[in-house]
């Protein structure tokens, strides 16, 4: 069931603010199809994109390169006149805070804001474990949806990222994590055995990625490439607090992994955590993961549940739980609410955890608590933001001192 229109508008933060493009453009983010185009503006001929293409592409994606100078295979002319079009900007770092166990969160401004205005930063987190190393990656500047416990959502200015934008934060945190075939890696915190430092994406960031959902199928595409970034579709997962419409499309048109936000198994709690439930129920969302392409066994949906203490925490919620999940191939993760200044809901105590996840367990899914990571940095998604937010000018430019000179 829909609710008319005036009861639903509130859901929705509108209208997003303007992206204004650089006047050079980056070509981080630029598909194939988009880099063939940049080319023949450039008058190369035809007969020749495909393979330059494949030479942009291998330098812009494998290698990571920062300027056209290093484009060896590329001819001087047009390395020149790439350099005089375009740029292979991202974002950059302006603050970076390293916890105790490795997780790194920054601050990430992104390329050719207006001057003088002041630019939009995203945050991206890395979280490095043994075997493997997580970035969790920003679709837009804050949300155009508000869930009550969640700080991104009390953020007023939103707007998408482009491709390039999302694209990019995976190449900022690679160069700073040297993580580029032959870059040096952190010596001062835990990397992954293997040879990549990051090898899984989730975003999990700032915004609701299914409504910005073009730029976020360019990005995942571009970096699931085999020929460039490389992470396979089943090491990206979409975290969407419930957009229907989009999880189908999300499937059929980009085929990642996919985690839905549910948070409470009652329609009547759900439309106040996650108020977008007043225009997709439990009901419709469950159905559409139910069709969700490609689900299996094998690829399982992973259920997000975050735990408020005398709020969705009850052994009587645990069973819903697993009741309203029977017949989904999923995977439930609880995780323990991040706290953040003048938010209205407690984390729930660690024995009802413990016990509201015996439940889970019991029903078999598997280690259903995430471990919280780098909390001595983090405290909940969108503070590192609010708190450089409250810096003065001076203040901000220390701290990126401090960043550029370790
Ligand atoms: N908008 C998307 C993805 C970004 S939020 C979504 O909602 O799924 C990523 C996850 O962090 C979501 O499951 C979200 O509900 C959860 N989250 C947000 N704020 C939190 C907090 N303060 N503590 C714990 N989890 C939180
Ligand atoms: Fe947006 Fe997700 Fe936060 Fe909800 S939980 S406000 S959808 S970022």
């Amino acid at each position: 069931m829909t609710l008319p229109l005036q009861n639903t508008a509130f859901v929705e933060k509108t209208p997003l603010e303007r992206y204004v493009a650089p006047e050079k453009p980056s070509l981080i983010g630029f598909t194939r199809a988009q880099l063939a185009d940049a080319l023949g503006s450039l008058d190369v001929p035809e007969a020749q994109r495909k393979m330059r293409v494949q030479q942009l592409w291998h330098w812009i994606y494998f290698r990571g390169l920062t300027s056209f100078d290093e484009m060896t295979s590329v001819s001087k002319e047009l390395r020149a006149q790439l350099a005089g079009h375009f740029t292979l900007a991202r974002p950059e770092v302006v603050a970076e805070q390293v916890s105790v166990d490795g997780t790194r969160k920054w601050l990430l401004r992104l390329p050719g804001e207006v001057q003088g205005e002041r630019p939009h930063e995203v945050e991206c987190v890395y979280i490095p474990d043994t075997e493997r190393g997580t970035l969790c990656v920003s679709s837009q500047v804050g949300c155009t949806l508000n869930c009550t416990f969640c700080h991104t959502g009390t953020q007023r200015l939103v707007r998408n990222l482009t491709a390039g934008e999302i694209v990019g934060q995976v190449m900022a945190a690679r160069d700073r994590l040297g993580d580029w075939p032959g870059g040096t890696r952190p010596t001062d915190g835990l990397v992954p055995s293997g040879e990549r430092c990051i090898t899984n994406i989730v975003l999990m960031g700032m915004g609701e990625p299914l409504y910005n959902f073009d730029s976020v199928r360019d990005a995942l595409l571009i970096m699931a490439d085999g020929e460039g970034i490389a992470i396979s579709k089943r090491r990206i997962t979409l975290s969407t607090s419930g957009v229907v419409p989009n999880i189908t499309r999300a499937g059929a048109e980009i085929g990642c992994m996919l985690a839905v936000s549910l948070h409470a198994v009652r329609d009547e709690l759900r439309n106040e955590l996650v108020p977008l439930n007043r225009k997709y129920p439990i009901a419709e969302l469950l159905e559409a993961c139910r069709n969700y392409p490609g689900v299996s066994n094998a690829k399982r949906i992973t259920f997000e549940y975050v735990m408020l203490k005398g709020v969705n925490d009850s052994i009587d919620d645990a069973k819903a739980l697993v009741r309203l999940l029977k017949g989904i191939p999923a995977k439930i993760n609880l995780i323990p609410f991040n706290p953040w200044p003048g938010s209205k809901y407690e984390c729930s105590d660690w024995g009802q955890i413990e016990k509201f996840s015996q439940v889970v367990f019991d029903a078999g899914y598997a280690s259903p608590v995430r471990t919280p990571r780098g909390r001595d940095i983090l405290a909940a998604c969108g503070q590192l933001k609010s708190a450089t937010e409250k810096l003065s000018a001076r203040e901000r430019m220390a701290l990126r001192a401090m960043v550029m000179v370790e």
